[in-house]
């Protein structure tokens, strides 16, 4: 699994999205992290397609939305993005949110398209420890990742802790808190060191800290430079500076309190 992808949420115009998706393709993106409740799959299919690059270069994530949760509906919705995609494979199929009633059969249902070969992978999105837990009571296969917001102001330890413990990969979503970071003067100060923007520190933040960081950009010279992160390294003191600008703080909703409708 790519560690760095093109996350592509809020991306709804269409001509915006197939521009973003294939400028990112074009300069060396090669996971793109997409949902049903994107209302964007089409358009990624299109832009994949268009950008020539061989399938299996590609690592293409997406998830099944709350109302389609529970074993029959999740493989139903499964086919419904597959076909709006036009591929005949994903890489990762996520169980969007813990939906409390389903989540534990949407599970079984991701497991069953693993078995059949028609996901490389399993995972579930904004799971907590305990919803974790339910779903190992019934896996064959434990989730191999989990996708929850995780960004300096939202460090996730406890529940980065557990996955680690349990060898489940952690995407971070909202990696960049939306881009409410860009002025925080310690990033500031980190990015001058290396003549980095404090988006290019908080992205290389998450790759050392072996996270995997899917941040969403529909301008071309940010898509560009948040993949331009590979000619520096933060120190130890640098990650433990940003690690310290952790304030349990949300950008979305929470987990244990979000509107299931
Ligand atoms: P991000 O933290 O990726 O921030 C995106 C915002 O930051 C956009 O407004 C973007 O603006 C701006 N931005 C991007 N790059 C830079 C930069 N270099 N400098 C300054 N600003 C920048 O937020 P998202 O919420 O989009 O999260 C990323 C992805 O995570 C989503 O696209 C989606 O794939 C996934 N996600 C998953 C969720 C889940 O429940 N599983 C929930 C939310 C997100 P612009 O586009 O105008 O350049």
């Amino acid at each position: 699994m790519p560690q760095l992808g093109l996350g592509v949420y809020k991306m709804t115009n269409r001509e915006e999205t197939i521009q973003a998706i294939s400028h990112a393709l074009k300069v060396g993106y090669r996971a793109i992290d997409t949902a049903a409740i994107y209302e964007n799959e089409k358009e990624t299919g299109e832009a994949i397609r268009q950008s020539g690059i061989p399938r299996e270069q590609l690592f293409i994530t997406s998830k099944v939305w709350n109302t389609d949760q529970g074993y029959d509906a999740t493989l139903k919705a499964f086919e419904a993005s597959l076909e709006r995609l036009g591929m005949e494979y994903l890489d990762l199929y996520l169980t969007h949110w813990p939906v409390s009633d389903t989540f534990v059969d949407t599970y079984r249902a991701i497991e069953r398209l693993y078995d059949e070969k028609l996901i490389r992978a399993t995972g579930v999105s904004n799971h907590h420890i305990h919803h974790l837990k339910q779903v190992f009571n019934i896996a064959n296969v434990k989730p191999m990742v989990n996708q929850i917001e995780l960004h300096p102001r939202l460090t996730q330890e406890p529940l980065r802790n557990f996955c680690n413990e349990h060898g489940i990969v952690i995407t971070s979503w909202s990696p960049l808190a939306r881009g409410r970071l860009m002025d925080e003067p310690t990033l500031m100060q980190i990015g001058m060191k290396y003549g980095k923007t404090p988006a290019q520190v908080i992205i290389r933040w998450h790759l050392q800290h072996g996270l995997v960081v899917i941040p969403k950009s529909v301008t071309p010279s940010r898509i560009e430079s948040n993949i331009d992160v590979n000619d520096f390294e933060l120190t130890l003191e640098d990650m433990m500076k940003i690690d310290c600008l952790n304030l349990n703080e949300r950008t979305g909703t929470n987990p244990e309190t979000y509107d299931e409708a």
